[in-house]
């Protein structure tokens, strides 16, 4: 994707090439893997002023006045997780809430932008279900196993605290795999606790008391194009095929007195 650095924001010329090279075949890949410079953002939102947009008006025009997602998605920053690639989500669809290591500090121990998003989906929005959804080959689970490579990034290392309990069961119960299996192991524990945190926040534990909220786990695998799923009654991450495994807890009841 390196022939539209060189021409000038507005080139006529060069766009019309662009479009005529977004036209993909479907055996021939689409790009190749070096990422796309501003220039080549401009002209992908130039295709999409001049010809997405007035295709979809009238889809636009309804979202225009207000939102009613269904599915709070929480994932990583990663360049690499694309959720309205793998869910093929359109505008509407998914409120997405992104983070260094889709973490969630437990309520009350650092009001951010995180602990909002969530308030504002599961109070506001009243979404149906979240999605907390990590992916293979992540740098904070990295960070995680290796603290002192982020020793210099202060922020990222306090950040990195909300998932110390994965670390610790990580370190506990899986030291015996390899460096390759560790991560994944990791992983799958850091979506289990960040869940623990998510119950945290008053606005999910009284839905969730409601039995009106459902929790999902995920984990994206980068090389496999799969999700895996935290399956809470079997207590173990399956992949996810034709049955959507649910992480959600069954409501407690007050019991009869
Ligand atoms: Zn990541």
């Amino acid at each position: 994707m390196s022939d539209g650095k060189d021409r000038p924001a507005g080139d006529q010329a060069g766009y019309a090439v662009h479009l005529e090279r977004l036209k993909v075949q479907p055996d021939t890949p689409e790009r190749s893997y070096e990422s796309a410079s501003m220039h080549e953002l401009l002209l992908r939102y130039q295709r999409f002023r001049d010809e997405i947009f007035p295709a979809r008006k009238e889809e636009f025009l309804k979202l225009a006045g207000e939102q009613t997602p269904q599915v709070l998605f929480i994932t990583c920053s990663d360049s690499r997780v694309a959720p309205d690639v793998i869910f093929q989500s359109e505008p509407g669809d998914l409120f997405v809430c992104r983070n260094v290591g889709n973490i969630i500090p437990p309520y009350g121990e650092m009001l951010g932008s995180t602990s909002a998003a969530i308030e504002f989906a599961v109070r506001v929005l009243q979404v149906k279900a979240i999605v907390i959804c990590g992916h293979s080959d992540c740098g904070a689970m990295k960070a995680l196993m290796h603290p002192e490579q982020v020793a210099e990034l202060p922020t990222v290392s306090a950040w990195l605290r909300h998932s110390e309990p994965a670390r610790q069961i990580a370190t506990e119960y899986y030291s015996d795999l390899s460096e390759d299996e560790f991560l994944a192991a990791l992983t799958e524990e850091n979506i289990v606790a960040q869940i623990s945190n998510l119950e945290t926040h008053p606005s999910v534990a009284s839905r969730l008391r409601r039995g009106d909220l459902e929790i999902y786990g995920w984990v994206y695998k980068i090389h496999s194009g799969e999700v895996w799923g935290l399956d809470a009654k079997q207590g173990r991450f399956v992949a996810l095929d034709s049955s959507l495994p649910s992480a959600t807890r069954p409501p407690r009841r007050r019991a009869a007195t």
